[in-house]
């Protein structure tokens, strides 16, 4: 018998349409620079992305061009998410936290024809002007000021588009979006989604499960529309036709909480860093903001520590813990507990609730070490490696695949992780990261988390050190939280509870702050650097 459904392609026109049709009265919510708040409903982007895709075609944009964007998150970002890819183009969202030089290595890698660009971020632009030669560069005037002598309004541009031209109709397997991955070695690598991948990983972030967004919902990403497709929240936000919030350049603490509270945010998403800073605003004003009672958070990037879990528990904030990467779309796994642990101890469920989490359905997910595919016993360490409909099978323009595939197709994540017999992933470090003492690993993700567990941590990164004996022994670097003090043996002690004797570092820096990537992430290459050396210089030869 032979399938009788038609092959109707997943396209995201599709879902602009919706947006303009179905969900017309859906608002988008914009902090712009001033801190005022520009709102619009559906109805208005929908026409508005309608403009912008038919006045890039108008200009000359072809089939898989790529369109830069060096933007906030914000109205005219949202345009470009479904604009470009309407118009049969390619989406490449700019980390502008990036050196200047990196961003021009990546525009002309991508071969960017046109860039818009935010006015705030434009002495930053101008950094990387001379270095890409885009035809076009479009101003989008947020900050009130008049667009500057020698480049075109973005305003100016959707003038000459029509909304009521009709859409290409792309194929379901054409380029869409690109994002180059912020990983800290080697050149940054192109990552380049198809429509379809989009629509699938779209449909699978709208399930109940994971985080069941809905017309009800007030959907704030803080994550940077620039990082991993905004964890694809820009367009699973307007499939379900949420309220979309967008901060703008204001991500400070106070700043989100008192956007949170204005708009009634019931979903937001981000990195530990922010989240850490959200929580001990909550805890030193404990009764300064009234937040929607559904108000519930995804933290990813790097890993949610049990302690954050639990405080932002104590202040009726639910944290969906979830893990991802560039090329994955990015989501694949989160940690919900599922319905038959509803009964387990507060503990065991908090346990559960600190891992990555399970695979989402069309992620497969299998764990590898040397002696070949390792059990999900919750113990056993493997690397991560992953497949799927969303999942990247090649980077863009790099010539060879080089390790980062297996023979049989895997992509290969570089994160080590236990998986238990439930299936939860529990990510143990990246394979750069491990700490190798005497032959045996060292989690530094467990120690980092334990540490920040400690009520006068505020951050701890935990990195190898070189030694004389052991080749590797752990050394903490902490951040502590303003006015509180704790001593190395402090954190031992606090430590020496839950770790084996072996596994505790061999000595404690203090820092002022820990230096971080464009993305968020302890940059611990920077700290290895400057730390690695510290025990065998420092303690004579250990
Ligand atoms: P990126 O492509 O910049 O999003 O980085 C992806 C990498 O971030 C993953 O391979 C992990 O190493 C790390 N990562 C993402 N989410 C988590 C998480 N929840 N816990 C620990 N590491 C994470």
């Amino acid at each position: 018998m032979r399938a009788t459904m038609m092959d109707y392609p997943l396209t995201l026109t599709h879902y602009l349409e919706r947006a303009g049709t179905l969900l017309r009265d859906s608002e988008i919510v914009t902090r712009l620079p001033d801190k005022s708040l520009h709102r619009y409903l559906y109805g208005d982007f929908h026409r508005r992305a309608r403009r912008l895709a038919s006045a890039l075609a108008r200009a000359g944009l072809k089939r898989g061009d790529p369109v830069a964007t060096m933007m906030w998150n914000n109205y005219p970002h949202e345009e470009c998410y479904f604009g470009v890819p309407c118009a049969g183009g390619v989406l490449h969202t700019l980390n502008f936290r990036l050196h200047p030089n990196d961003i021009a290595y990546i525009a002309n890698h991508a071969g960017d024809r046109f860039v818009i660009v935010d006015d705030v971020l434009l002495p930053l632009f101008e950094k990387v002007r001379p270095e890409i030669a885009p035809e076009r560069v479009f101003v989008v005037a947020l900050s009130g000021a008049p667009v500057p002598e020698g480049y075109e309004s973005y305003e100016d541009l959707l003038a000459t588009g029509d909304p009521d031209d009709d859409l290409p109709t792309p194929d379901e397997r054409d380029a869409c979006g690109v994002c180059y991955t912020s990983g800290t070695t080697g050149r940054p690598k192109g990552v380049v989604y198809s429509h379809r991948a989009i629509v699938l990983h779209t449909m699978a972030m709208c399930m109940t499960e994971p985080f069941g967004m809905s017309q009800h919902d007030s959907v704030m990403p803080v994550v940077p529309m620039f990082h991993a497709n905004g964890w694809g929240l820009p367009f699973a936000a307007a499939a379900a036709g949420a309220r979309i919030v967008l901060p703008g350049p204001h991500l400070d603490p106070v700043s989100l909480l008192d956007l949170c509270e204005a708009v009634q945010v019931t979903f937001a998403a981000g990195v530990p860093t922010i989240w850490n800073g959200i929580l001990q605003a909550l805890d030193a004003e404990p009764e300064r903001w009234s937040l929607d009672l559904r108000f519930r958070t995804a933290v990813g990037g790097s890993a949610a520590s049990e302690a954050m879990i639990r405080g932002f528990d104590r202040h009726g904030i639910r944290t969906i813990h979830a893990w991802g990467m560039t090329e994955m779309t990015p989501l694949g796994t989160a940690a919900l507990l599922k319905a038959t642990m509803q009964g387990l101890d507060e503990d065991a469920a908090y346990g559960y609730r600190a891992k990555q989490g399970t695979a989402l359905p069309f992620v497969d997910m299998r764990l590898m070490n040397d002696a070949g595919i390792v059990p999900w016993d919750g113990e056993t360490m493997g690397e991560v490696q992953v497949r799927g409909p969303w999942i990247a099978a090649a980077y863009h323009d790099s010539g060879e695949l080089g390790d980062k595939w297996t023979d049989d197709g895997w992509l290969r994540t570089g994160d080590v992780a236990t998986i238990d017999a439930e299936g939860y992933m529990k990510i143990t470090d990246r394979t750069k990261d491990l700490i190798k003492s005497g032959g045996e690993w060292i989690s530094s993700v467990d120690l980092e988390n334990a540490l920040m567990g400690h009520p006068s941590v505020s951050e701890a990164a935990v990195i190898a050190a070189r030694h004389e004996k052991w080749d590797e022994r752990p050394l903490a670097v902490i951040v502590l939280k303003d006015g509180a003090e704790a001593d190395a043996d402090a954190l031992q002690s606090h430590l020496a509870a839950g770790f084996a004797k072996w596994w505790l570092p061999d000595d404690y820096v203090f820092v002022d702050e820990i230096p971080r990537t464009s993305t968020g992430k302890f940059l611990k290459s920077a700290l290895r650097e400057r730390f690695e050396g510290l025990l065998v210089e420092g303690s004579g030869g250990g």
